[in-house]
């Protein structure tokens, strides 16, 4: 099979299918036409419950930066208490020694007392020294938190507005999608319901092109070649002509 050569089809078809347009395809082209930004603003509408969820996943390490900072100052706070009561119990320990130290006879359990008292004020000393350094440990940790706070509230304002952006763009493609469904019902109601019902058949079964033109002797769907009968037919104009191969209905492009 050649490429497409119209010089062998009578003069007047030439000219026809060259100026006109079978105005059954000419209506359909404009149904395909609406059908596919149907689709477009289908899959944008699909697309926006998807990117919503990964605008909020850029929280989750911001959110827990948060939460492991909270739980180390936290900690820390928990460290500074125990040391705080480790202290007190000593200093109670002291005290009590110092008791039985003032009402003891004995020099061997003065002395002895004495040194009891020596040993726990030691072990208040470090208590005291860890102290400090968890306070200190402290004010870095409450510091990082405080940062940690500030960072996942500059992220949740770059996500609240992604999702403001989100939500008005699916209220414009819900908006066109109305207005595309509206306009389809308008024009599908002005062609032939048969030449509907192949034509919505096809676009199940074929995607979105159930209406291609006919690239030489080629179809613009399938892209096989199709019979000279077929070609002829597409050139007559005189009726809808589908590609024998794939069904789709065939025009001159
Ligand atoms: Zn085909």
């Amino acid at each position: 099979m050649t490429n497409l050569n119209t010089s062998y089809l009578p003069s007047p078809i030439r000219s026809s299918y060259l100026d006109t347009m079978l105005p059954e395809v000419e209506s359909l082209l404009i149904v395909q036409d609406r059908d596919q930004k149907i689709l477009i603003q289908r899959r944008e509408l699909e697309r926006v419950p998807r990117d919503k969820a990964s605008a909020e996943d850029k929280l989750s390490n911001d959110k827990s930066a948060v939460s492991c900072a909270k739980e180390a100052y936290q900690e820390n706070q928990v460290a500074i208490k125990n040391t705080e009561l480790d202290i007190a119990t000593r200093r109670d320990t002291i005290a009590k020694l110092k008791t039985q130290q003032f009402e003891t006879k004995k020099n061997e359990e003065y002395t002895s007392l004495g040194k009891d008292v020596e040993r726990y004020a030691e072990m208040i000393d470090e208590l005291e020294t860890q102290e400090l350094e968890l306070m200190e440990q402290a004010d870095e940790l409450k510091e990082k938190h405080t940062q940690a706070i500030a960072a996942l509230e500059v992220t949740q304002k770059e996500v609240d507005q992604d999702i403001a952006h989100l939500e008005v763009k699916a209220n414009e493609c819900q908006g066109r999608l109305d207005e595309l469904l509206s306009e389809r019902s308008e024009l599908i109601a002005k062609v032939d319901d048969n030449l509907i019902t192949l034509y919505e058949r096809l676009l199940k079964t074929k995607g979105n092109d159930p209406v291609v033109p006919l690239k030489g002797s080629q179809c613009g769907g399938c892209h096989m070649k199709v019979t000279p009968s077929t070609v002829a037919s597409v050139l007559a104009e005189k009726g809808i002509t589908q590609c024998e191969n794939c069904g789709r209905i065939l025009y001159q492009s």
